[in-house]
């Protein structure tokens, strides 16, 4: 077996790290997972995540996880409305397609997966802050001033990893969509009329080239996106101040001048705010790397606008691990080379879905046209 006596660190304890650890260890290899959260409890800001049957279950199958994944997350049906809070279309999966798209909270699932790695594989309150190669291995630094060394490295540290640099020269570029995410921690009682317009699943409305997409939590919170399209000198000439919850709550009011007031009470009620430029990473300029490359969004990152980054996340973790542990490289540096050729066809291709759906729901074209194609 290739990573027979060697060690292997994963950069990053997000859903694609994790699940990659998971597999690995499934084929008894020596695995740490390296995360810059302070422990297991830290809170993970967004939505819930739609993980597919056709996508990623089947990583979480061959993990193991397929049937406890089922009891963490929840069918979720989709209520469509127009700016005037009239509801166009209330949809719940029937019986057969209960479980095609389940939704599960970021920390639900970070906790499905931690109970099942082996003790102590995640080493937490580890932000790699540089690496080096030495003698065939990489030196590892941490933030907290501790080393570590590895043979192979894994970078699964999301959209702005910088350990991308040692695999390609592509930089993430600004889409042109900004998002604004909101929290709201207690719907219920701070903006009843918007909870009982959207219900208990997703809720979309498409109006005015925005996009505004709302999401229930496990524990009763709700979260939130407003998108729109802004060139990139917006990004740093904006002015707006996001820990004033005013401030923004007033610039949502002024973008959103014509939409129904409940909309209005919700940005209201809302405890935090986060800016989320959108980006993407051309899949291009890999170099030659050995015993190094990228899972996840350190790979791929996209926007979400079809929902299907994390899924294609879980399909690398699943092929790298086969690659690396079924027998069939006799090296390596071709075990990595095969995976990454198959993740650049699937990756590109769910860039090009994510960009035209992107298009579509911030286009002027009629609404129920784009209705009608998401279907
Ligand atoms: C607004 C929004 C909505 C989305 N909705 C969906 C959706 O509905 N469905 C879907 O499939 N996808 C969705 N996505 C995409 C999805 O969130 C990502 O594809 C997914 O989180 C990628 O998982 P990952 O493990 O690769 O990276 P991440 O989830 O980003 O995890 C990376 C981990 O690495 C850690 N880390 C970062 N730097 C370091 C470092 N230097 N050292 C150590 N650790 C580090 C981070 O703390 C984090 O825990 C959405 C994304 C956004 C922005």
């Amino acid at each position: 077996m290739l990573l027979k006596n060697k060690k292997v660190a994963v950069i990053g304890g997000g859903p694609v790290g994790l699940t990659f650890a998971r597999l690995l260890q499934q084929a008894n290899v020596n695995v740490k997972v390296y995360e810059r959260d302070k422990d297991a409890l830290a809170r993970i800001k967004g939505g819930t995540l739609d993980i597919h049957s056709d996508y990623g279950q089947i990583a979480l199958e061959k993990a193991g996880l397929l049937t406890e994944f089922y009891k963490h997350s929840r069918p979720t049906g989709e209520r469509l409305a127009n700016i005037n809070a009239e509801i166009l279309r209330d949809e719940f999966p029937d019986k057969e397609h209960l479980y095609d798209r389940p939704e599960i909270d970021r920390n639900d699932l970070r906790k499905m997966l931690l109970e099942n790695l082996k003790p102590d594989t995640v080493i937490w309150n580890s932000k790699l802050v540089s690496l080096e190669e030495q003698d065939e291995k990489f030196l590892l630094h941490f933030e907290n001033g501790k080393t570590e060394s590895a043979n192979l490295v894994i970078g699964a540290n999301g959209g702005m990893s910088h350990l991308r640099k040692l695999v390609t020269d592509s930089i993430p570029q600004y889409t042109g969509t900004i998002i604004i995410q909101g929290e709201v921690l207690n719907p219920d009682e701070t903006c009843p009329n918007f909870k009982k317009l959207c219900g208990e699943g997703n809720f979309a409305v498409i109006g005015e080239q925005k996009f505004f997409f709302s999401q229930n939590k496990s524990k009763g919170a709700l979260n939130y996106y407003v998108s729109f399209r802004k060139p990139e000198t917006w990004i740093k000439e904006n002015g707006l101040d996001f820990y004033n919850n005013q401030e923004i709550c007033s610039f949502l009011n002024n973008l959103l001048t014509n939409w129904n007031a409940i909309y209005k009470e919700l940005f209201a009620a809302t405890d935090e705010f986060t800016l989320l430029p959108m980006r993407k990473l051309p899949l291009e300029n890999w170099r030659p790397h050995t015993n190094i490359t990228l899972i996840g969004d350190a790979a791929h990152v996209m926007p979400p606008f079809s929902g299907i980054g994390v899924n294609i996340g879980l399909l690398d973790a699943l092929y790298l691990a086969e690659n690396l542990t079924n027998g069939q490289f006799s090296d390596i540096p071709t075990a990595i080379s095969n995976y990454e050729e198959k993740m650049m066809v699937y990756a590109t291709q769910a860039q090009q879905e994510t960009a035209e759906s992107e298009e579509g729901i911030h286009s002027s074209k009629d609404f129920s046209e784009i209705l009608k194609n998401k279907r």
